[in-house]
């Protein structure tokens, strides 16, 4: 990210801090349901298949811009395969930059082309080494490295939710993205137990484990994109939920925060990290600003 854009997004954020304290500013556009991929923990993919047509994807981005949000991500299912006649997901980057939001991300499974360098930041799943990765993801490890290395751009960002099966795998999974040079950073979550793979939750005491673990690899000076000083909050599930600073848009129908907001009891499980970080930062925990200042900072600056 240039130094010009981390500027204005700093002076955009520390403006929403003082005055737009609880309306959403952080939206996410699914464009599809389907997917290429089968994962073990999935719950969302593949239910309808659809992929929406872009005069309703600009809708929604519009209506999203409407209400303030200037930071958001296109997810799926596989937003890779989204297309409507010649129109590709990068041209949904391009309308979104025209549009005026400030910072264009993309979710994807890495299993198709990654070189988009209009995206600020694509967010790529890892879930741990080959055999692990392959394990919970079908055998799509070589494809997504080979996907990952030959990007054109320096706008990746490894993303591993930690389960049951790759719960001893995140210090492997680390060196693996070190030595990937167009990727910026590696980013952690812990499983949330939707209904039918509750069984890959960690419990509270592996969970602490887990961060005791990323903590040293922090110190180590690895590139990792979340903020350590939300750690014990996120161990504890005590963050205020649902995160009232994100949105998520689908088809025209809002949920605050995440789809998952309507599941009985699960906010209380969560296991994302950035809402997590997010409503820290807006209930004013001085040592959690600090911290993701210097954070996004380091790992997303040039
Ligand atoms: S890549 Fe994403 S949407 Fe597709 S099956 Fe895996 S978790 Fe689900
Ligand atoms: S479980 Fe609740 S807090 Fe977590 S992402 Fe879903 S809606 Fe937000």
């Amino acid at each position: 990210m240039r130094a010009s854009s981390l500027v204005k997004l700093s002076y955009w954020g520390l403006r929403a801090l003082l005055f737009r304290r609880d309306s959403p500013l952080v939206g996410s556009v699914i464009l599809t349901d389907r997917c290429n991929l089968s994962c073990r923990h999935c719950t969302v993919n593949n239910i309808t298949s659809v992929i929406y047509p872009y005069a309703q994807i600009r809708k929604d981005m519009q209506a999203l811009y409407s209400d303030g949000v200037r930071v958001i991500f296109f997810y799926g299912g596989e937003p890779f395969l989204w297309h409507d006649g010649a129109m590709s997901l990068q041209d949904l980057v391009k309308e979104a930059r025209k549009m005026g939001f400030l910072f264009v991300n993309i979710v994807t499974n890495g299993t198709f082309s990654l070189t988009l360098p209009e995206a600020d930041l694509i967010l790529v799943s890892l879930d741990g080494p080959q055999a692990i990765h392959d394990r919970i993801r079908g055998d799509s490890f070589d494809t997504v490295l080979a996907n990952i290395s030959k990007s054109g751009s320096r706008n990746i960002c490894v993303y591993m939710s930690i389960n049951q099966i790759n719960k001893n795998d995140i210090e492997s999974t680390c060196e693996i993205v070190a030595a990937l040079p167009t990727v910026r950073a590696i980013s952690f979550n812990f499983h949330t137990p939707y209904a039918g793979v509750e069984d890959l939750q960690l419990n509270r005491a592996e969970k602490q484990l887990c961060v005791n673990r990323i903590e040293d690899l922090m110190d180590q000076g690895y590139s990792i994109l979340n903020l350590r000083s939300a750690f014990p909050y996120i161990v504890d599930n005590s963050f205020r939920t649902p995160c009232n600073q994100c949105v998520i848009i689908e088809n025209g129908e809002r949920w605050l925060c995440g789809r998952c907001v309507d599941v009985p009891g699960l906010c209380a499980q969560c296991g994302f990290f950035f809402p997590a970080e997010l409503s820290l930062v807006f209930d004013f925990h001085i040592p959690v600003m600090i911290d993701m200042l210097r954070t996004y900072a380091k790992c997303l600056w040039e």
